[in-house]
């Protein structure tokens, strides 16, 4: 088939905790999907099926592109430590510990370049997204997935920076407040992740309310304005995003911030939440463009695809 290309096409692959998806890009370019498949990724049955999953996956584009790449680019949910290449921070635990970049690539027969999700998500809207059309001239981007984690990625001159320990951009755990925080899976307490996150504040408003209600419901209720919780949960939320963010904003001062994820939805965080940031970075001037992002639930995809441009 003339429209695939072994010299120009882009693969990349998701691997997420429910889900393994694949596509082939035309070029870094020209990003159109050429191809695109899903596989589950059946976490429960080990590392061995995930390899297995990923291995039928590849064979799946190979059979539709009529080739096999020389590179490939995957995201994970977790990390890869840069001079011992184990995987860790996965919350698919099995992967936790395991040489997975070298295992795919005696597997796949192929390079293989992997990163962290949310270092993809920022590569993918920096790439091809938000930033591309209409930050073009952006050096510094900072992704942020404020979602049911916090995580985050870092974006210099269109390459992700992986850092020493493989956690450059890890923002989501980052010391915010001992007493507005809660244990966090990191084994800390006060992370940006326990005050921030989507569950977290679920949390807040349950602990204040008397009542459990998601998200959407508590944020449409502080829009109305007549629910003193919701409202109070919202101001909370966006006086210490601005206090994190500020964080971030002393050290790098990016070009650009994108927020993706659940939580980036809200619209209080572009108003509210930038002018907390303005209170706390240092010289209390924040303009750079804080932005939601354009590419959905595909940016995992297309970073992963762009590791190998
Ligand atoms: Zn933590």
């Amino acid at each position: 088939m003339e429209q695939f290309n072994s010299q120009q096409n882009l693969w990349g692959i998701d691997l997420g905790g429910t889900k393994i998806e694949g596509v082939i890009l035309r070029s870094a370019q020209e990003p159109e999907v050429l191809f695109r498949h899903r596989v589950p990724t059946g976490a429960d049955q080990g590392y061995a099926h995930i390899l297995g999953q990923l291995q039928q996956l590849v064979a799946h584009m190979e059979a539709a592109a009529g080739y096999r790449p020389a590179r490939l680019g995957i995201g994970t949910p977790g990390t890869i430590i840069p001079r011992t290449g184990l995987m860790k921070n996965c919350n698919a635990t099995v992967l936790n510990g395991q040489p997975m970049p070298a295992d795919l690539t005696q597997l796949l027969g192929m390079e293989v370049v992997m990163a962290n999700d949310a270092n993809c998500f920022a590569l993918a809207e920096t790439r091809l997204g938000v930033v591309r059309q209409q930050f073009p001239e952006a050096e510094v981007v900072f992704g942020i997935i404020l979602g049911t984690g916090v995580g985050g990625g870092l974006v210099v001159n269109g390459r992700v920076v992986k850092g020493y320990h493989g956690i450059a951009g890890e923002w989501g755990h980052n010391y915010l407040s001992e007493t507005e925080g809660a244990a966090c899976f990191c084994g800390k307490t006060g992370c940006n992740e326990s005050i921030l996150a989507g569950p977290a504040l679920e949390r807040y408003y349950a602990a204040h309310s008397g009542q459990p209600l998601g998200l959407k419901e508590i944020v449409s209720r502080a829009q109305a304005g007549d629910d003193a919780v919701a409202t109070q949960t919202m101001r909370r939320l966006t006086s210490l995003f601005g206090r994190a963010l500020s964080n971030v904003v002393n050290v790098l001062d990016p070009d650009v911030i994108v927020i993706g994820g659940g939580v980036g939805n809200i619209d209080y965080l572009y108003e509210a939440g930038v002018a907390s940031v303005s209170q706390h970075v240092f010289d209390q001037q924040f303009e750079a463009p804080v932005v939601k992002p354009l590419l959905g639930d595909s940016a995992g995809v297309f970073g992963a695809a762009y590791l190998v441009a």
